[in-house]
């Protein structure tokens, strides 16, 4: 095994003070059957460790750092604002500059609030669902994952997938159904269970299960039943949102749905995400309307000013075309290098899968996925210094901050690891 003595040494420290030693469950490695890594500082593409070792960094902070670690411009925003304030617990400037900023990308979010977390985002869509069809049926998707509310964490992906979790029992009152159900099958759940469905939320490219992209014809479906059978539908874009299309999944897709969630990017590293969506649904928010929903830090200025500064930067240097360039590199290298790893990808998000024969178009379609392959992959790759998203199931995100010799060192030591270890 490595030397990893300062990170071992902070992990037996964070035992005794967090549970398992962390305040987010994936980041344990508890998967991964070993401790995990303690972090000093980062830069660009890299991650530096507390035993100062550096590493190519796939897992971006899990989505928000599109740009990579420590941007100049994005730290030259947030300082700006440091010098204005922290925070006033009141309204300024700068969220109407990132609200518009929004609007502009995504004019369907005609109203929106900005809340703290992607939790917060989807808890709040859902209740506001709620609110406005006076029904409480949930219908989610097998391996989506919509954070810690207890309506959403069962067959939940992410964490709970990794760490093998299920709170709810099958007493939930949340409907689950496969991703990608076909049309027919779909029509009749959503016919049937209508008249007490609030909602339907779906990730509309499926990132916490790896990386599964919706099939022709699944998205319409929602759309078009959640319109017969009067159910909202929810696209959780906390994930896709400003990443696998300037205006997200529904310019991507074309479909639209009634309410959407924002987070990760949209804070630029620092904690903000939003809801929003068609005025008639958002001014029953209060305090236009009595939908309650409220925050003390929401919209709290330095997470809007990087939220800001990392937008700007993605539209003013065409980002999502550099990426779209650096993800189609990565599509050639695996083909060349690795025909016969499992691989995918969308725009800036990817995941590969020791021990599927094709790329799983649903969480069950993972049922083959080879966890101990995965496991081995994982610790040599960290050997060779390149850090992966630290579990088979959460999706690996290219950045600006990577080059194109980055994907090649990344894509010959996984072909080096996997030789190493037989896969394939
Ligand atoms: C990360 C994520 C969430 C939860 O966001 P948090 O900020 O971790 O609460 C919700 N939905 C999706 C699709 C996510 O990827």
């Amino acid at each position: 095994m490595l030397p990893f003595n300062q990170s071992e040494l902070s992990h037996q420290k964070a035992l005794s003070l967090f549970p398992g030693g962390v305040n987010s469950p994936v980041r344990s490695f508890q998967s991964l059957g070993g401790n995990p890594l303690h972090f000093a500082s980062s830069k660009g593409a890299y991650l530096f460790d507390v035993d100062g070792r550096s590493y190519l960094d796939f897992c971006s902070s899990w989505g928000p750092l599109i740009l990579g670690h420590q941007h100049p411009f994005v730290l030259e925003c947030l300082q700006r604002q440091m010098n204005c304030g922290l925070t006033f617990g009141a309204t300024s400037d700068v969220e109407l500059q990132l609200g518009e900023c929004v609007q502009e990308f995504m004019p369907q979010l005609e109203l929106l609030r900005f809340v703290c977390s992607g939790t917060e985002a989807t808890m709040s869509a859902v209740r506001l669902s709620r609110f406005l069809t006076g029904k409480r049926g949930l219908l989610k998707f097998s391996g989506c994952y919509h954070g810690h509310y207890e309506d959403f964490l069962v067959q939940s992906g992410s964490g709970v997938l990794t760490q093998g979790i299920d709170s709810l029992s099958s007493s939930s009152p949340t409907l689950v159904v496969p991703y990608n159900s076909q049309p027919p099958v779909l029509e009749q759940v959503l016919e049937e269970h209508g008249p007490s469905l609030a909602a339907v939320i779906v990730e509309p490219v499926a990132a916490n299960m790896g990386l599964i992209s919706p099939e022709k014809g699944f998205l319409e479906t929602l759309r078009s039943c959640c319109d017969r059978f009067g159910i909202l539908l929810i696209f959780d874009e906390v994930m896709t949102g400003f990443r696998v299309h300037p205006g997200g999944a529904s310019v991507l897709f074309g479909v639209q749905a009634d309410l959407w969630t924002l987070g990760k990017i949209l804070g630029g590293g620092l904690p903000a995400a939003a809801y929003g969506g068609r005025r008639e649904f958002m001014s029953q928010v209060a305090p236009s309307g009595d939908f309650y929903q409220a925050g003390t830090l929401a919209g709290s200025p330095l997470p809007m000013a990087a939220g800001l500064a990392t937008l700007r930067v993605l539209k003013e240097e065409k980002g999502w075309d550099r990426l779209e360039r650096l993800g189609v590199y990565l599509d050639s290298l695996f083909e060349k290098h690795l025909p016969d790893l499992a691989y995918h990808r969308v725009a800036s998000f990817f995941s590969f899968f020791p021990g599927l024969k094709r790329i799983p178009s649903c969480f069950e379609d993972l049922s083959d996925l080879d966890r101990v392959k995965f496991q081995r992959i994982y610790w040599s790759l960290l050997n060779k210094g390149i850090y992966l998203s630290p579990s088979p199931y959460e999706v690996n995100f290219l950045s600006l901050a990577q080059s194109k010799e980055d994907l090649f060192f990344f894509v010959s030591s996984l072909k080096e690891s996997c030789k190493e270890i037989k896969v394939n």
